[in-house]
This record gives C-alpha cells, sequence and structure tokens, in this order.
C-alpha cells in the first residue's frame, strides 16, 4: 500500500522565543508530531513553518499532500489570507486536515467551520480527561476507555464550532469545564478532525496516547480517492437510460 503523504505544519515561534518552552520541545512541536507518526510506518511525513517561502505551503506542496496536520497560536494572522485559503480549496477538494489545539482559530479552520471558532480558556494546570464516547470510530481505536493528561491548558464550552458529524473525544477538567475535543466533519471532499490537547507548554504530544490518536486522525482524514461528482447542467437519468441499446439483452 502506498503510503499516506503528511505534511505537520507549525507556525513554530513560542519554541524558538521562549526558553521555557524550548526546553519541552527543542526542535519544535511539528518535529515531535512527526517523530511520532514516523513510528507507526505506512506515513510519509514532512514537515513545514510559517518562516519558508509561502509557509512552507506552495500550491505544489499542497497537492502531494494527503493530510496536512496545523499547529499555530500567535501567529494565525501571519499566514496571508491568499494562502489560507489555497489551503482550505485543497481540502475541499480532498486533502484531510488535522487541525489541533490553538489551530481551532487558525484561518484555515475557521474558513472551513464558518463560524467564529471561539471558546473560554485557562492557563491554570488543571487535569484534564478524555472520554472515548464513540468507540467504533476509527479514530478511537487502540485507546482505553479515557486518557488522562495529568496538566493541560482548560478550554471550555461553548466551542464556537457546527456541531461536527461525529463526535468522539469529550474532555473533562479539573476546573469543572468539558469540552468538545475531538471533532470530526466532511466538507467537500475533504475530511476534517479537531484535536484539542497540545499546549505548548506541556509535553504532551510525546505521549504514546496522543500520538496513537494523531497517527489514527491521520489515517481517517486521509482522501477517498472517490469518484469526482459531476456538477452543473446534466441529463436526466430517464434521457441517459433512453440512450442504452437494449437489443440485445437477455428476457426470459
Ligand atoms: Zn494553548
Amino acid at each position: 500500500m502506498e503510503k499516506i503523504r503528511v505534511l505537520v505544519w507549525n507556525e513554530y515561534i513560542h519554541e524558538t522565543e521562549s526558553e521555557e518552552i524550548r526546553r519541552v520541545y527543542p526542535n519544535g512541536i511539528h518535529t515531535a508530531i512527526a517523530e511520532g507518526l514516523l513510528g507507526f510506518g505506512g506515513f510519509e511525513v514532512k514537515t513545514a513553518t510559517l518562516d519558508m517561502p509561502e509557509c512552507g505551503l506552495d500550491e505544489q506542496t499542497l497537492q502531494s499532500t494527503d493530510v496536512l496536520v496545523w499547529w499555530s497560536h500567535v501567529a494565525h494572522a501571519r499566514v496571508p489570507d491568499e494562502i489560507a485559503e489555497r489551503v482550505r480549496k485543497r481540502v475541499l477538494d480532498g486533502m484531510g486536515f488535522v487541525a489541533l489545539h490553538s489551530s481551532h482559530l487558525c484561518k484555515p479552520f475557521v474558513g472551513l467551520m464558518g463560524t467564529c471558532c471561539r471558546s473560554k480558556w485557562r492557563e491554570n494546570d488543571e487535569k484534564e480527561r478524555i472520554w472515548v464516547i464513540e468507540p467504533a470510530h476509527p479514530i478511537a481505536q487502540n485507546l482505553p476507555e479515557y486518557i488522562e493528561l495529568a496538566e493541560e491548558e482548560t478550554y471550555g464550552e461553548r466551542f464556537e464550532i457546527p456541531t461536527p458529524d461525529e463526535l468522539v473525544f469529550v474532555s473533562w477538567f479539573s476546573g469543572g469545564e468539558v469540552f468538545r475535543s475531538g471533532c470530526c466533519w466532511k466538507r467537500g471532499l475533504g475530511k476534517i478532525f479537531y484535536f484539542r490537547p497540545g499546549h505548548e507548554a506541556y509535553p504532551t504530544y510525546y505521549r504514546d496516547d496522543i500520538r496513537q490518536i494523531l497517527a489514527n486522525a491521520v489515517y481517517w482524514a486521509r482522501p477517498s480517492h472517490g469518484p469526482t461528482p459531476t456538477l452543473g447542467n446534466v441529463k436526466t437519468p430517464y434521457e441517459t437510460i433512453r440512450l442504452v441499446d437494449h437489443s440485445n439483452e437477455y428476457h426470459p
């Protein structure tokens, strides 16, 4: 089977500007995510960052990407509109999109959702318990009933998103909030997964269970390569049927 071509994109700012965050992710969050995926096999993984020409998201790169994994936080606005739109269109054409943590506010995700995508948040080292609420879903494969992160950033409902097509995870936080933390949508020919954990100050992306979820998500979001739908003015099925020659058909 051909490998799934994954591009892990990171704004890569906290790790370069903060000694504290660099200690957690010395080679960047993107590298930790990429290494996690490579541990599963079946993926060909590249990385790209904001500082690259065209943010590392030129047309050719996107065309040769099956699934784009995205992490951004402080620099959503520094991705030019035309590049965000290029990503959005590529998703509609079938590229999978996995938006992580604060990427719920990145331009391509907000553009695909059509809502503001904001939520409550708090940095208070609270415990997060991520419940698998759809055990038969492919993204829940090989997971326990719940995962507990001793410390994470807290997010809370209301999460201003369109109702997900499928909700795989719901998080509870020790501060009392709940959050829809694993959400699936289809947009056009593309599949989108939002996954909540992964604040830059915590080593979340080194965890085996989180890496399993990301691998599951990338595999789920891979292009289906189904039929290209015909859009616009077409003949009615009756007209099409009439054109078929039935003269040689067997009739009992
Ligand atoms: Zn955060």
